[in-house]
């Protein structure tokens, strides 16, 4: 074996008595994440996880998807090699032949977790940044500004060499399956998910509910919905995603209510039909991406009156951000081509010309009340198709 991943995590550490339970759902995680990608051995030992590839043609890609892993803080190959400062010294000058190159400057950092190590870190970096220092023209040693920061790890049974550059950085967050589950409002958008993202960072379950307007939304705009769900299962590992049959009940506000009220009559039926799912498979909040004044229906009135028909928490992340901050956002999670594709959404087939911004809770329900609600929603709720999205690869 020459190389390893290294796995570093952040804020399990924390957990004091639970850490354990936390490592675990993490390493089955990981597990899960690169079981198809290749044959691997993975073990956790201070507070790190080692990862052997055994096909070393795989080692990158297991890195990849190891990116979008949450409760992993940074992820780094290294070189392997035995317990003495000779073979540590050579590991490091051949591993890091392609970052040492003339001009660049260096040091070296020991962590010696193995304390019978009879040198300590900083013996071990002073020997080693003297081994490369004589193996290497043009490169100068700097302590306070290097290029390449030489990482030395001694530890039970093995010593570690890699450059602390090459480091990947992680998610971040808690694992998967650590916080219980969440509902996410999931739109055809950019906003909803990047929503969906960032609850499933702290370690929360994603289901996914869709309200669907056949024949006004097309078969394309549902596959729309469905690849952005795969995109979210990429970091959950799987998402169920609900498609709720919309068009009975957006005819009924059309044709019996103020078109001015339109919109917000829509989202309280999509709120109500969104807890009822919850509450049946368990998820504990409803998460929308809604942002304070973004739009008429997200002006803090407006959301009262939404949020007044759910009793679950529902979970705005993005509530405090710009649209440039949630384009970036969903960006880096990889949605942001998909959610620009011009298919259209439930919502924008009946989007009235001058929705209220500033709506009274008592008009409004005066205004739904022309509708029989109940019914209109258990119609719904048995019409919904299951869909089981995995990652999209
Ligand atoms: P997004 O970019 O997520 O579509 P938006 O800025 O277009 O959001 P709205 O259309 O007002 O805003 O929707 C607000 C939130 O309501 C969305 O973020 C999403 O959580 C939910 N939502 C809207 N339309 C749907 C839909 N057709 N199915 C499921 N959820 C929806
Ligand atoms: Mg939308």
């Amino acid at each position: 074996m020459k190389e390893i991943i290294l796995v570093k995590y952040g804020e399990i550490i924390l957990k004091g008595g639970n850490r354990s339970k936390f490592e675990k759902i993490l390493i089955q995680n990981i597990a899960n994440t690169i079981k198809n990608i290749a044959e691997t051995k993975i073990t956790i030992q201070q507070a790190t996880v080692y990862i052997e590839v055994f096909d070393e043609d795989k080692i990158d890609i297991v890195c990849e998807r190891l990116a979008k892993v949450f409760g992993i803080v940074s992820i780094v190959k290294a070189r392997v090699c035995d317990k003495n400062i000779e073979s540590i010294q050579k590991a490091a000058a051949e591993y890091l032949k392609d970052d040492l190159l003339p001009g660049k400057s260096f040091k070296v950092e020991a962590k010696r977790c193995d304390k019978r190590f009879p040198l300590n870190s900083i013996e071990i970096g002073m020997e080693v940044g003297g081994y490369l220092d004589d193996a290497y023209d043009g490169i100068v040693v700097d302590v306070h500004n290097p290029d390449i920061t030489v990482r030395v790890e001694v530890r039970d049974v093995n010593a570690y060499v890699y450059a602390r550059e090459n480091r990947i950085k992680g998610q971040g967050g808690m694992p998967i399956g650590t916080g219980g589950k969440a509902t996410l409002l999931l739109s055809g958008g950019i906003d909803s998910p990047v929503a969906g993202h960032m609850i499933a960072k702290r370690g929360i379950d994603i289901d996914a509910v869709n309200f669907f307007s056949f024949p006004y939304t097309s078969e394309r705009a549902k596959e729309k919905v469905e690849e952005l769900a795969a995109i979210l299962a990429q970091y959950t590992s799987r998402v169920n995603l609900y498609i709720v049959p919309f068009t009975e009940i957006q005819l009924a506000i059309r044709d019996n209510c103020p078109e001015e009220h339109m919109t917000l009559i829509m989202r309280r039926f999509m709120m109500k039909i969104a807890e009822r799912l919850a509450e049946k498979h368990h998820s504990s909040a409803l998460i929308t991406g809604e942002s304070a004044g973004q739009v008429a229906s997200q002006t803090l009135m407006a959301l009262n009156v939404t949020n007044s028909v759910v009793k679950m928490p529902v979970l705005r992340p993005l509530i405090g951000m710009d649209k440039i901050e949630i384009i970036e956002r969903s960006q880096k999670i990889g949605a942001f081509e998909t959610s620009i594709l011009p298919y259209e959404d439930c919502c924008t087939v009946f989007t009235p010309k001058h929705p209220t911004t500033k709506p009274k809770l008592f008009v409004i329900e005066r205004s739904e009340s022309k509708l029989d609600v109940d019914a209109l929603i258990e119609r719904a709720l048995e019409g919904i198709e299951k869909i089981e999205i995995f990652p999209k690869l």
